[in-house]
């Protein structure tokens, strides 16, 4: 199948285009569709370099309506690198979306610029879950207009011990959410989590 046939717009097919990619890789054949359509929550079982940021990131892009200057997707991810990472990619896949604003968000550099940015509107969070907290807490991020949210590297974000954090963050997005959990590996904890959050979740392994 073709990006096209998935479902995915102009402005970010041609984006992908110019970035080399001339079909889709196999986790966004199977991702795409069903997070453009009105499916499940989805437990991915899927290494890096499987192509996961462009199963997530391209739909999640496509639903962010850039006029309502309010966090509508939110991206958890074990550390720093893997945010600017995950940010980058989203950053240029929006090439020719005009006015998404994706912000990453992460421990260990200065928060105050990190809270301009956000101030000045943000579509998509990319965020390590500790600095997260710490800027609901100071009452900088809002996510209650949030609709996706995708758990990337669950697996690394649990060995580093961000379980309490996840909970609390996800206690401050509607409850109607979509979600979506990336993993390399499913250890009891992850089904755990996908128990407790997620509703109806159909597990999809590449
Ligand atoms: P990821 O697993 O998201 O880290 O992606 C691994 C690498 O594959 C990245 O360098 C992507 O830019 C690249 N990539 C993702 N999707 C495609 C595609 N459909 N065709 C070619 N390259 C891709």
């Amino acid at each position: 199948k073709s990006f096209e046939e998935l479902g995915v717009n102009e402005p970010l097919r041609k984006a992908v285009e110019e970035m080399g990619f001339e079909a889709p890789m196999p986790i966004q054949e199977r991702v795409i569709p069903r997070l453009l359509g009105d499916a499940n929550d989805i437990v991915a079982l899927a290494q890096t370099g499987t192509g996961k940021t462009a199963a997530f990131g391209l739909p999640v892009l496509q639903r962010i309506d850039a006029g309502v200057r309010r966090p509508q997707a939110l991206v958890l991810a074990p550390t720093r690198e893997l945010c600017l990472q995950i940010s980058s990619d989203l950053v240029d896949y929006s090439k020719y979306i005009s006015g998404v604003k994706v912000i990453p968000v992460y421990g260990g550099s200065s928060i105050e610029s990190q809270i301009r940015s956000l101030r000045a509107g943000a579509n998509v969070i990319v965020a390590t879950p500790g600095r997260l907290i710490d800027l609901i807490k100071r009452g900088v991020v809002k996510l209650d207009e949030v609709n996706t949210v995708v758990l990337d590297e669950a697996d690394e974000m649990l060995n580093m011990g961000f379980l309490d954090s996840i909970e609390e963050i996800l206690s401050h997005v509607p409850e109607d959410h979509k979600t979506l959990l990336f993993s390399a590996t499913m250890p009891a904890d992850i089904l755990k989590i996908a128990k407790h959050y997620m509703r109806d979740y159909e597990e999809i392994v590449v």
